[in-house]
């Protein structure tokens, strides 16, 4: 094969994220193979992805599943596993270039770990990372050659707009959130949304986790912490500024005054296909954006009464230890509740709150501190959310 090919190890690749990935895979054959696949649960998804892609591996969560894995893909010599060892031990084979993180929530940070120990290049759209452990994930970065390049739209904008320039230039990163559902909504209104309103992302077509997290804007403070722990500005100098249009993807003001900004089509091949060639652009990664489509693009300032959840930025970046962890494990237990219908919207938010007041503080986390803080917090959301109904 030639040398210049990239293998990728594409963990989440039955989601939204992880297709779009493969997408770009197969239109550039050029310079990429799919050589991992992996997924929590769709093992229909997987095999089909699989006899698409001919990995040389494949993993799924669930342990159950592995039979009908090994009966679809053993004959064709695709190696097959499953559980939570395999889908974190997967990353580091010699074979493997650039991992892509495209799982949802906290599974996407033991493969982290595992990828930055084997030194990979980490195409990383897990967010969630970052937010649970980004102090301990920058310090092991900085022991490691593995480097993070963000597939978040906003976090690869900002990376676009820093190309060739000066850190100690920048005066602040600007963040651009759609608003999401619920831009226009009263808090009363909102407060006894449905999943189904809260899962009609104005914009973008994602999974149905970031989709809520869009709607009650906690994407965005994640977005912010994953910016502060990405690109070392500090929190004072992060803003989020609401875009409802979506083009103008995030921005950055120099010292001089200059404001850079990356626009293009709400379209997430780009900045997946910017990440995986490391920063480098590649041809029509994206369809073109005629600018006299979009005559008024239109700027606001976010609203934390209505969204709360955008708030705890501030507060998990002041308190920091373990605090996002905690964040992060309430959001996903109380995310999952309001899609299965047991808690309220309005309720996502006390979820959290609550849970964060509960679970103890934790200054200097290591590993098994995240592990423990995670579970800790998991537990007191679901008794919260027991003592609300
Ligand atoms: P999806 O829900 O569409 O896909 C999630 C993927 O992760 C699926 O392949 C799923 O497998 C797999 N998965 C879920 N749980 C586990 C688990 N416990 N262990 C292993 N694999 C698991 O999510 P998205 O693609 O929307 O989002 C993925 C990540 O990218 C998130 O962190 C999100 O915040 C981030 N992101 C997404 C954007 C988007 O446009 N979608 C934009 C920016 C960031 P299965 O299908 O089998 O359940
Ligand atoms: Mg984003």
């Amino acid at each position: 094969m030639n040398d210049s090919v990239k293998n990728i190890a594409v963990l989440g690749a039955t989601g939204s994220i992880g297709r779009q990935t493969l997408d770009i895979i197969a239109s550039h054959p050029e310079r990429y193979r799919a050589v991992v696949l992996t997924a929590g649960s769709k093992v229909d998804k997987l095999i089909e992805a699989a006899l698409v892609h001919r990995p040389r591996r494949v993993v799924i969560g669930q342990t159950a599943l592995l039979p009908e894995l090994e009966a679809a893909l053993s004959p064709l010599g695709i190696e097959c596993a499953a559980g939570d060892e395999a889908l974190a031990e997967c990353v580091d084979a010699d074979d493997v270039d650039i991992v892509v993180t495209a799982t949802v929530g906290y599974s996407g940070l033991m493969p982290t770990v595992r990828a930055i120990k084997g030194g990979k290049d980490i195409a990383l759209a897990n967010k969630e990372t970052l937010v649970v452990a980004g102090e301990m994930i920058n310090r092991m970065l900085s022991q490691s050659d593995s480097k993070i390049y963000p597939v978040d739209s906003e976090h690869s904008a900002i990376a676009q707009c820093l190309a060739g320039e000066d850190m100690s230039r920048v005066r602040r990163l600007l963040i651009t959130a759609s608003g999401g559902p619920f831009r226009t909504w009263s808090a009363e209104r909102m407060a006894v949304a449905t999943a189904a309103d809260a899962l009609k992302h104005p914009n973008w077509s994602m999974g149905r986790k970031i989709t809520i997290d869009s709607a009650t804007m906690m994407n965005k403070a994640f977005e912010i912490i994953e910016a502060h722990y990405l690109f070392g500005v500090e929190p004072s100098r992060i803003e989020a500024v609401v875009h409802p249009q979506s083009i103008v993807h995030s921005m950055v003001e120099f010292v001089d005054g200059a404001v850079k900004a990356q626009m293009g089509l709400p379209d997430m091949h780009l900045p997946i296909a910017y990440a995986l060639g490391c920063h480098a652009r590649l041809d029509g990664a994206s369809g073109h954006m005629s600018l006299t489509d979009y005559s008024n693009l239109t700027f606001e300032a976010p609203d934390t009464d209505r969204f709360p959840c955008l708030a705890l930025a501030k507060t998990a970046l002041e308190r920091r230890g373990n605090t996002a962890c905690v964040i992060n494990a309430a959001n996903e237990v109380a995310v999952a509740e309001f899609l299965d219908g047991t808690i309220r919207f309005g309720q996502i938010y006390d979820v959290i709150e609550r849970t964060l007041a509960s679970v103890p503080f934790v200054a200097v986390p290591e590993f098994d501190d995240y592990v423990a803080s995670n579970a800790e917090a998991r537990a007191k959301a679901a008794e919260v959310i027991k003592s609300l109904n």
